[in-house]
């Protein structure tokens, strides 16, 4: 199956039947291996059927092995990095020196690095495949072609009343010289403004997000997510929306708000 957006941006091509969602902008960038896994083409069981990422969610940790091991086959990675995610908004650099501190599991074909709580991950390292685990929250993938420099960012709601897209963009640029007129962002499929009911928002939400209601009580965290890329200073051009809604689409991805107890989808990016 293969299955182009409307706007002919994101691809999602099945392979072993797994089906990596890709963008045409970053799948352009030479050296970049990336991709949103749906819930197609794992091992575990209902309710995390099929390709569920997460341990300690309640499904059996050889299955979610077995499937992480299926997306470092199919990305042709041995080194997977990810960090404790805690929907803050903390950015970790991953260097040697981070990988030297984090918790290393060796599975078979690939060794997971978990790092301490953070939401984010940056790294100009090669062969590193920065792990983001969702299930309604936005993956935000960031890349630099010319420094050669990827983020991986874990965005809910709470991570966009921080902002941690904006502070992830401010320390690409103190910590590696990026320009942020340079990035490539995309926005994995994540809750959709059909579905962002925050019947709270009042107390929940910054005041900055109101004008962002799409009718009462909802809210479009896509647009949210793009004018924070915008006034970090990326070119609106140069931000990818995947437009989908991860609680409308059952068939394709985990969703907590829809299911509750369920998996997580993989979002991954690395220089190669
Ligand atoms: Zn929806």
């Amino acid at each position: 199956m293969v299955w182009i957006m409307p706007d002919k941006s994101v691809s999602n091509r099945e392979s072993n039947g797994l089906q990596p969602l890709q963008w045409a902008a970053l799948a352009s960038l030479p050296g970049l291996i990336h991709g949103v896994f749906t819930r197609r083409g794992g091992v575990s069981r209902p309710p995390y059927d099929s390709l569920n990422t997460a341990f300690g969610n309640g499904d059996h940790p050889d299955a979610v092995a077995r499937n992480l091991g299926r997306i470092a086959s199919h990305t042709g990675l041995t080194t997977l990095a990810a960090v404790r995610q805690v929907h803050g908004d903390r950015v970790a650099v991953v260097d040697e020196a981070f990988l030297a501190r984090c918790d290393r599991r060796d599975h078979q074909g690939f060794s997971l690095f978990v790092g301490p709580e953070a939401d984010a991950l940056a790294t100009a390292l090669p062969r590193v495949g920065l792990l983001v685990r969702i299930a309604d929250c936005q993956a935000v993938f960031l890349a630099d072609p010319e420094k050669r420099v990827i983020a991986n960012v874990h965005s809910g709601w709470r991570g966009s009343a921080a902002d941690i897209l904006g502070k992830t963009v401010a320390l690409l640029t103190e910590r590696f010289g990026c320009r942020p007129e340079s990035l490539v962002a995309a926005v994995s499929p994540s809750l959709g403004p059909c579905c962002a009911e925050f019947r709270h928002f009042e107390k929940e939400l910054p005041p900055s997000f109101w004008k962002f209601q799409v009718r009462p009580t909802y809210f479009d965290f896509w647009a949210i997510s793009r004018s924070q890329l915008t006034a970090a200073g990326l070119r609106p051009e140069n931000i990818h929306l995947a437009g989908q809604c991860t609680v409308c689409h059952p068939d394709l991805y985990f969703s907590y708000r829809r299911d509750r107890v369920t998996g997580r989808l993989a979002a991954v990016i690395a220089l190669s």
